[in-house]
């Protein structure tokens, strides 16, 4: 029998049995059914319920409740999305911007909410963001982005802080300011997606662990294909594998999965800590471009977590790229370039997963009547409160109850596919590559690259 708490820090501290649910036994039908049981699949699941009690709504999981990102990600539950809001605002005007924004602020509240009705205790703490330039190249990048806030009318939640400023939130090296945005909070990923199912449970939806879906059927009877049975839906079949749905035939150019890596000390001392401060516990972000974000977790250790790990041939996934000897280390090293005063610091864990890239970085929400089908997908790694939000479109979309969430930019559309191979893996490979040296360049304090234009652009369209 698979351990599952091996996975994540998260999982093995989940609070939760992790024993599987019983599999799909034979062919059933429901109203709807859902693929995954991640946030994405759990939220639909919960709202769908939520709105029609005496829906039957039945879940079903490869592994367990949690397997996927949702149990192993980084923990920020923020207003962030995956798109800048520059990106956004030029792509679907001032208006729709800011209110993909305003509800991505809402999707943070929400989270809470629901841990509080569902008494789910994910150690949900709001702290902020606190995005650091550790170097002088970095702040252009927080200026601007605090001009985009200020033209969506969202200024009151960003604040520049100068380095001292930052400082005193943080001791971390070579902060030259910082930017501070005030909707986000940090929370325990595994407790609340174990919690969200149990709550579906309790909500009279029904989750099949360790049963894949093998294919999947649209039309007036769609339905998911296992190899105990087929689950036929009256209503809407839903896609909620992110990442995994790549191993689907019929999607598998739909996303790109990229390897996100995380690295966990020791729980730190009461003297170390005085000495870092982050006495607020913000989640914490550099401007490069491999991604490093930081949690400080409930328990007092430090979350590293940065990309890095090659992209591998055809999209593969498996739990051999969960640790990558050589980016794993190079976090660790961060660690310690950050926090100098931690040499000597033991690292407890380090496991990773995949994060769902779509072509054109823009998530997705659509149902499609006809078929009957329905998916949310494509977070780029920014999916905690994400799915909150796609989840209560989704459920609107099936459900017919349309309000103002079903007009937000994310909903009813679809990002193109992904070239083929090994097109693709040539040039995520050269993004990968490009993307380190650009960062590598920045710190050491030479000119970027000369290809850096080329790369910067790629990696915006
Ligand atoms: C290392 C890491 C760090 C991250 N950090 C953050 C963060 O700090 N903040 C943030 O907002 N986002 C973060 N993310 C992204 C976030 O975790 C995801 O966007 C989110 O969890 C996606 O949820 P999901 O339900 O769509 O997908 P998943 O959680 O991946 O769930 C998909 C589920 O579908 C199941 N499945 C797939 N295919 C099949 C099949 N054929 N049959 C049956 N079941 C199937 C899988 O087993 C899985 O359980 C991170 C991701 C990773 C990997």
């Amino acid at each position: 029998m698979t351990d599952y708490s091996k996975y994540s820090f998260w999982l093995e501290t989940s609070g939760d049995d992790l024993t599987p649910r019983p599999a799909l036994a034979h062919s059933i039908d429901v109203d709807v059914v859902i693929l995954g049981a991640g946030y994405t699949g759990l939220w639909t699941a919960y709202y769908l319920l939520k709105t029609n009690p005496a829906l039957r709504v039945a879940v079903v999981e490869k592994e367990i409740a949690g397997f996927g990102a949702s149990g192993r990600n980084g923990g920020w539950c923020s207003s962030k999305f995956p798109v800048t809001p520059a990106m956004l605002e030029r792509r679907y005007g001032r208006d729709a911007a800011r209110a993909l924004m305003l509800a991505m602020n809402d999707s943070v509240d929400e989270v809470a909410r629901v841990c509080q009705e569902e008494s789910i205790d994910a150690h949900f703490h709001k702290g902020g963001i606190l995005t650091l330039a550790r170097g002088e190249h970095h702040l252009p990048m927080l200026r601007s982005a605090v001009d985009a806030y200020l033209r969506l009318g969202l200024g009151q939640q960003y604040r520049l802080c100068s380095a001292g400023e930052a400082q005193e939130r943080v001791r971390v090296t070579n902060i030259c300011g910082a930017l501070y945005a005030s909707e986000n909070a940090s929370l325990h990923p595994a407790r609340l997606v174990r919690g969200l199912a149990r709550a579906i449970e309790k909500h009279g939806g029904v989750i099949y662990e360790r049963t894949e879906v093998t294919d999947f059927e649209g039309g007036p009877s769609p339905r998911l294909l296992t190899p105990s049975g087929e689950v036929r839906a009256r209503q809407a079949v839903v896609l909620a594998g992110e990442s995994y749905l790549t191993r689907l035939a019929k999607l598998h150019r739909a996303v790109l999965p990229v390897y996100s890596l995380i690295t966990l000390t020791e729980p730190l001392t009461a003297a170390q800590w005085a000495q870092i401060g982050w006495q607020n516990r913000e989640s914490l972000a550099s401007c490069n471009y491999t991604v490093d974000y930081l949690t400080r977790t409930a328990d007092g250790r430090i979350l590293f977590g940065s990309r890095g790990a090659p992209y591998r041939l055809g999209s593969k996934i498996s739990d051999g790229q969960d640790r990558h000897a050589a980016t794993h280390a190079r976090i660790q090293q961060l660690v310690l370039e950050w926090f100098p005063m931690l040499e000597g610091v033991k690292f407890t864990h380090a496991w990773g997963g995949p994060v769902g890239m779509p072509r054109d970085w823009m998530p997705m929400t659509e149902f499609d009547p006809a078929m009957k089908i329905a998916t949310a997908r494509g977070y780029t790694g920014q999916g905690v409160s994400t799915t909150n939000l796609t989840g209560r479109v989704l459920a609107e979309l099936i459900s017919g109850k349309r309000t103002a969430l079903s007009q937000l930019a994310v909903a009813q559309r679809r990002s193109p596919n992904w070239e083929r191979e090994p097109l693709r893996w040539l040039a995520v490979r050269y993004m990968q590559n490009a993307f380190l040296r650009i960062d590598e360049a920045g710190k050491q304090g030479r000119p970027k690259p000369k290809d850096a234009a080329l790369a910067e652009f790629l990696g915006r369209h």
